[in-house]
């Protein structure tokens, strides 16, 4: 069929049976004589693939009943501001956690509408570690927490949540939403762009706590108050049908494979292939950032010069393996191997790496 080994970082690899599902039922879904992509969102079995794809999402990541779970439009940059919007007025304070380009981008919205208090930033560095729980200056009369927990252009994820007390803490996971299991009653909202661990571009998942909507402030547009979208379960405009369906096949696989612990397992590995080769390599390939930092999702790095950088991603493409360029802001080389991402896959790239290295 000559598909590609996709490393590209987001819109990314979905997995085959995916895929395959939605050809099959590209032209006549369930019998109905009409695609998904046809069907109305107020119909009965649109209603049957939300509630199928919330099941989903609360059987995987265990999400208690007081949480509720909606589909919006608008990239995960929308949270960026809807997130300030819904919660932070202009004599509040709201806490934000820089550890790259996209937590930044969320802090300068949220200064659009109310104070922020940068917790720790990892900027001086250059964005290449996690802070620890000692460096976090976080304000108890803050109205959220904001951290941003995989640093797609940078490389670095956390490996913990801090504890935030009982100011409610706000995770972009945008970039490793279902790859590996965490406590999300830790948590009070989560918003995750679909395109890179659990679907296509177009829908960005929120996951709220229900106390939560409580405290959304008044006089903002109806369309971008959170309440609206849990109020009429993601159906108060028209959703994006089709993108949440195959957010509904991209967990079916999940389950398929063995749920969570089964797809975490498997990323475990993948990052492990990836970072040995780097380590083993003398020198040869450069990990960017602090190891105990490191990205399950996106693994960062450097060769010698900017001209072999170059030479590994053509011969990598010339060999099948796409997408590896790094962000144009950083440079460099970045394999982003998120759920999509077969196992098989990683290890063809390592072998491929191995050779490369041998050959320069
Ligand atoms: N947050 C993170 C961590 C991201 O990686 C991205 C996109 N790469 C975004 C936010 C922005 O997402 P979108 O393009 O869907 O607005």
């Amino acid at each position: 069929m000559g598909r590609v080994h996709n490393f590209n970082p987001g819109p990314s690899a979905i997995p085959l049976p995916a895929l395959q599902t939605a050809q099959k039922e590209l032209l006549d879904y369930n019998g109905l004589g009409l695609s998904v992509l046809e069907m109305s969102h107020r119909s009965k079995d649109f209603d049957a693939i939300l509630a199928e794809t919330k099941k989903s999402l609360t059987n995987l990541l265990q999400i208690p009943e007081n949480y509720s779970i909606i589909f919006l439009g608008g990239g995960a940059s929308l949270q960026f501001a809807m997130l300030p919007m819904n919660f932070l007025a202009q004599d509040q304070c709201a806490d934000y956690i820089n550890t790259g380009a996209w937590s930044a981008k969320a802090i300068s919205e949220a200064k659009l509408f109310g104070k922020v208090n940068i917790a720790v930033t990892s900027e001086e560095a250059k964005y290449t570690f996690i802070p620890s729980p000692e460096q976090l200056k976080l304000d108890p009369s803050a109205q959220y927490v904001h951290l941003t927990s995989n640093n797609t252009i940078f490389g670095t994820q956390w490996h913990y949540y801090p504890d935030t007390g009982s100011v409610p803490l706000v995770v972009d996971m945008s970039s490793d939403i279902l790859s590996r299991s965490f406590d999300i009653k830790k948590i009070a909202m989560i918003y995750a762009g679909a395109q890179k661990n659990i679907g296509p571009a177009g829908v960005t998942l929120v996951i709220i706590r229900n106390d939560m909507l409580e405290k959304v402030k008044a006089g903002i547009p109806k369309i971008l108050n959170y309440k609206t979208h849990t109020d009429k379960d993601s159906t108060y405009n028209t959703p994006p049908v089709f993108n949440v369906y195959m957010i509904h096949l991209f967990l079916k696989w999940i389950e398929s494979i063995g749920g969570l612990a089964a797809m975490e397992k498997i990323n475990r590995e993948k990052k492990d292939i990836i970072y040995s080769v780097i380590d083993g390599s003398d020198g040869f390939y450069k990990g960017t950032v602090r190891e105990d930092s490191r990205s399950w999702m996106n693994a960062t790095l450097r060769l010698s010069s900017e001209e072999l950088e170059a030479t590994f991603v053509t011969d990598a493409k010339a060999n099948g393996f796409i997408g590896l360029k790094g962000h144009r802001s950083v440079g460099g080389i970045r394999v982003s191997m998120y759920n999509g991402v077969p196992l098989e896959a990683v290890e063809k790239l390592a072998e491929f790496m191995k050779e490369f290295r041998k050959k320069h």
